[in-house]
């Protein structure tokens, strides 16, 4: 998944960039309103992570004019202690969720993980599943029949996109839009080996090949 972080405190984005990266998220960093209002709106980002006190341009007039735009990409907003009136203005001008600073990094995984399973419409799910398997986000490993199976991070990124998208065709390159961040080589062989290590680990049939189309993801019930 991709993640955009809007927030100008630069120690403060340095530390979440390095948790979420941990966490398997690909994040681009911007600290100005008015980049956030372009980019946010341009590139295909999973989820956002918008501070609402921005140079440029406040963080609430960046989300209003991405909603009035049609973007409905979820979006966390980051609130100052304390200011109810700035949680319910973001409330209102389309955030999906809110933390108050200062936050525990574990909070914001959390938020994060369940933002991104109601956003696809898995929201009562307690951790992901799809299709025969039980991902841990935490701990970055999978389960089958109650029998844990180890992943790297990068097949575990990989294969929590899948599960995040069961039964969909996904290109390789929009596989690797949403899983490496604006900066990175995106090479689309390296897509095939991780997804030919995850049919190692968890069978060949868990993701099936569409020729010319990409893969899809079709599980273990399948
Ligand atoms: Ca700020």
């Amino acid at each position: 998944m991709r993640l955009l972080l809007v927030e100008d405190h630069v120690p403060l984005a340095d530390e979440l960039i390095a948790g979420l990266t941990r966490q398997g998220y690909a994040v681009d960093w911007l600290a100005d309103g008015r980049d956030a209002v372009y980019q946010g709106a341009s590139e295909p980002y999973d989820l956002i992570v918008l501070d609402l006190g921005l140079p440029g341009k406040p963080g609430l007039e960046v989300l209003r004019e991405w909603r009035a735009g049609g973007l409905a990409t979820p979006v966390l907003i980051l609130t100052a202690r304390g200011s109810w009136a700035e949680r319910i203005d973001g409330l209102k001008a389309g955030a999906d969720d809110y933390l108050t600073k200062p936050f525990h990094p574990e909070e914001l995984a959390l938020r994060i993980q369940a933002l991104l399973r109601r956003s696809h419409g898995l929201a009562n799910q307690p951790q992901l599943e799809a299709a025969g398997l039980q991902l841990d986000e935490g701990r970055q490993c999978v389960s089958r029949d109650g029998k844990e199976i180890e992943l790297t991070s990068a097949e575990f990124r990989l294969l929590r996109y899948f599960m995040l998208h069961p039964g969909q065709i996904l290109s390789k390159g929009h596989l690797a839009e949403h899983l490496y961040d604006g900066e990175s080589e995106r090479d689309s062989n390296v897509l095939e080996v991780h997804v030919n290590r995850l049919r190692g680990k968890l069978g060949r049939e868990v993701i099936e090949t569409r020729r010319g189309q990409g893969y899809r993801y079709a599980g273990v019930n399948a």
